[in-house]
């Protein structure tokens, strides 16, 4: 399988690029990504083949069909990291909530986010590709919260790639702060900025795109990439627990196979949603995809009129941060794969120097055969925790958007699963508000309250931070980022 461009080609550089150039240098012609140049139908008896299947050997089925140029025994390799995972003979369990409401917990890995389930697997098939090409990697990742832990836990003492984390000073909560600051491995740098996420982005990209900068890291033999979320490597791992939770219906008798399923995904970057549109092309029953936003609703008024329009809106703060973004980075592969290169790269570039566009009515009809979307602000939000809560079930603030398209965008009396994408114990003081009204509780604090209410335990890899020894202290101002940078390697 070859990998190509979503804007088309500039001439310059190859028409189509394999796997493993797609994933490590995955900027293409003029600033669009990479994408398969077809996706593989399963067929109809997939499902069928896998109802007796482990998490892993499903994961290895769908990869293989991809026919991508990783070795078989990397691939394997990669999916056992799996078994770090809480139960190693599930990775994913999947819960019935109330009626026709199932939810997919994405989040039983080491860093307790949903990011774990690519960025695992993906960091030891990115490391054990340098070793093979003898280079060695430099990975840059800005994070609000969850990319960062999961970028330095994937990367932590593997060979050949180096990894610098920025976040931005207070703008995480403690526990995100304390997962990567008590990161201890020589090939791991965790540095503070004084600023808002944007500006730590805005550093971060510019040096991405700095020429100098790459020749500096040249000048001491060391590539740049990124491991950002519209890296394919990242995607195809999303693809696997889209399968597996509507085998987890099956075999909980919910629904039988070849029912339809509404899959219901909290959405930022849209890797989640386009992981799901994936496995509906590949074989997978479902009616509609249904995506949930918080207050920054951008994918909202994209589904529902067509209209991506970045004009006079800035990010609003809210208590899903890992979904307040407004540049969705993977509709790209979506407007790719519905309308083709030259329309994407009319789209993409009219979104860059104007800011906004507008797709057609029958452009905007594709759309809504597959997707369906509303948003949740945070009162609804901390209404949805509650009550979700006082039936029996402890949700984070990401998955409680999806409670919101649930109620607002179901047509049909379908069996629906929902992506919860983080653990309660990464944003329990926005919980112990919802919960019993707690204001400005500290992490610590609000843990234990949700824990003594819930009658439930902390986790001991989230325990263990507050313990755990700083061993990353710096924060700078922005300017001195790339100094630091440097000094590092
Ligand atoms: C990253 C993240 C999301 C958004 O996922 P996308 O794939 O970027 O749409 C939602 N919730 C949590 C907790 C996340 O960390």
């Amino acid at each position: 399988m070859n990998f190509i461009e979503t804007r088309g080609n500039d001439g310059q550089r190859p028409v189509q690029v394999s796997f493993s150039e797609a994933i490590l240098n995955p900027i293409s012609s003029f600033g669009g990504i990479y994408s398969p140049e077809s996706i593989p139908d399963l067929g109809s008896d997939f499902l069928k083949k896998h109802i007796n299947s482990s998490y892993k050997i499903l994961a290895k089925d769908i990869i293989t069909a991809f026919n991508i140029d990783i070795d078989s025994d990397v691939i394997d390799e990669a999916l056992n990291l799996y078994d770090k995972f809480d139960d190693k003979n599930n990775p994913v369990p999947v819960v019935k909530v109330k009626e026709d409401l199932y939810v997919s917990e994405l989040y039983h890995g080491p860093t307790r986010a949903f990011k774990d389930m690519a960025l695992q697997p993906f960091g030891l098939v990115l490391s054990s590709l340098a070793q093979k090409r003898n280079e060695n990697y430099l990975i840059l990742a800005a994070t609000s919260g969850d990319t960062g832990p999961a970028a330095l836990e994937t990367f932590k003492n593997r060979s050949n790639v180096q990894v610098v984390c920025m976040y931005p000073d207070g703008g995480t909560s403690d526990v995100q702060r304390l997962q990567m600051v008590t990161e201890d491995a020589k090939n791991l740098k965790v540095l503070g900025v004084n600023g808002d996420f944007d500006d730590t982005q805005s550093a971060l990209k510019r040096l991405l795109g700095s020429d100098e900068f790459r020749e500096q890291l040249k000048s001491k033999h060391i590539n740049l990439s990124a491991a950002n979320s519209v890296n394919f490597g990242r995607i195809i791992f999303q693809i696997i627990y889209h399968i597996h939770s509507y085998l987890e219906l099956v075999r909980q008798d919910a629904i039988a196979i070849g029912e339809k399923v509404y899959l219901n995904v909290p959405s930022g970057n849209f890797g989640n949603a386009l992981g799901a549109y994936y496995a509906m092309e590949m074989c997978l029953p479902v009616e509609k995809i249904l995506i949930a936003s918080n207050s920054n609703n951008i994918l909202t008024q994209f589904i529902n009129e067509g209209r991506y329009d970045l004009r006079d809106m800035a990010v609003t703060p809210t208590t899903s941060p890992a979904m307040d973004i407004l540049k969705s980075s993977n509709i790209e592969r979506i407007l790719f794969d519905m309308f083709g290169a030259d329309r994407t790269k009319e789209l993409m570039q009219q979104l860059d120097t104007e800011h906004h566009y507008q797709l057609t009515d029958n452009e905007i009809a594709s759309v809504q055969t597959i997707f369906s979307a509303d948003f949740c602000n945070d009162n609804d939000g901390k209404e949805y925790i509650k009550e979700a809560f006082e039936s029996g079930y402890l949700m984070d603030p990401h998955t409680a958007t999806c409670f919101k398209t649930y109620d607002t965008c179901r047509e049909k009396d379908l069996k629906t699963i929902i992506y919860s994408t983080a653990e309660w114990t990464k944003f329990s003081p926005v919980i112990a508000n919802a919960l019993s009204g707690e204001v400005d509780a500290e992490d610590r604090e609000a843990l234990q309250a949700i824990a003594k209410k819930a009658n439930i335990s902390i986790p001991a890899m989230i325990n263990e931070l507050f313990d755990k020894e700083v061993t990353h202290n710096l924060i700078i101002d922005k300017e001195h980022i790339e100094s630091e940078i440097l000094n590092f390697i």
